[in-house]
Parts: C-alpha cells; structure tokens; sequence
C-alpha cells in the first residue's frame, strides 16, 4: 500500500452512453484520488482481447469483447494511498446486484454483463493495463490538494 499506487479505471461503453462519465470522475477526485492520465477511446476487439487475456476461453468471453467494443471507453489512470484495492471497493462487486448502494455500480448498474466500469484487481495488473492502454506514459505533476489528503 502505497500514496504513490496506480490504479486503472475505465468507464465502459454503457457507461459512456448513459451520461456517467462525469459522476464516476468526481467520485475518484472527491475522494482524494489524483488523475494523472485520461483519455476518450474506441478500443479494437484486439486490443481488449489483450485487456482481459486471463478471462480467454470464459463462456462470456466473445460477449464481454462485443460489448466492450460497441463504443469508445474513457480510461483513466487515477493515483493514491491503496488505490488499486479502494478502486475496487468503490465499483463494487462485479454483479451489480450484490454491489452495495454507494458504490458505482450498486447506484447505476443492475446486469453483470452491463456494469459500467472497469477497475485493476491488484497491483501488478494494473500496471500491465497501464502499459497497454498508456504506452505513450502518464502525465507527472504535482498537486498542491495532498497536504489535505496525506499525513
Ligand atoms: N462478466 C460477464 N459475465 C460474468 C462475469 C464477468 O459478463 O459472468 C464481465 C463483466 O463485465 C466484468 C468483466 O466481464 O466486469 C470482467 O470480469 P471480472 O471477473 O474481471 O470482473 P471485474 O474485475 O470487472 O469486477
Ligand atoms: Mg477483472
């Protein structure tokens, strides 16, 4: 656990399409988190084949690369104490219907299939997905903001 850990979060194409884009930014900055890479993009089947390469041969597989690239995603790289595991907890769990409300997918998701967002589950993963969707790097710069957020 570190102030420095990166993680990746990516609002989906249903989340994109709905209009979640917004809320789903607040919600990492309120907290605390800071943005340090963020992009609009239609990503190829390929290159989500790559993104989710562990889940190859899942029965939803072919689904889960059809719906994900049916529209462009926002990427995100978001930095801060324990951000990998608290990302997680604020997207709740990947059913939406055991997320708990006040979590992201808990307040706007309902099918596991249509869950609006993607966060790392561990550190090691979300620096390979970092590399994979920012290979040109993050952006560094100092945010005035963490004397009020850090001890
Ligand atoms: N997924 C699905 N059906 C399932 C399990 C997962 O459609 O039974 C989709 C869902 O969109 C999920 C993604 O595949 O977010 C990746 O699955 P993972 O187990 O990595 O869940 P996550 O890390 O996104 O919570
Ligand atoms: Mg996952």
């Amino acid at each position: 656990m570190s102030v420095q850990e990166r993680t990746y979060i990516m609002v989906k194409p249903d989340g994109v399409q709905r209009g979640l884009v917004g809320n789903i930014i607040s919600r990492f900055e309120q907290r605390g988190f800071k943005l340090i890479a963020l992009k609009l993009v239609h990503a190829t089947p390929e290159h989500l084949e790559k993104h989710y390469a562990d889940l190859k041969g899942k029965p939803f597989f072919p689904g889960l690369i059809k719906y994900m690239a049916s529209g462009p995603v926002v990427a995100m790289v978001w930095q801060g104490l324990d951000a990998v595991k608290t990302g997680r907890v604020m997207l709740g769990a990947t059913n939406p219907l055991a997320s708990a409300p006040g979590t992201i997918r808990g307040d706007f998701a309902l099918a596991v299939g249509r869950n609006i967002c993607h966060g790392s589950d561990a550190v090691e993963s979300a620096e390979k997905e970092i590399q994979l969707w920012f290979p040109e790097g993050v952006v560094q710069y100092t945010n005035d903001n963490e004397k009020w957020i850090f001890e």
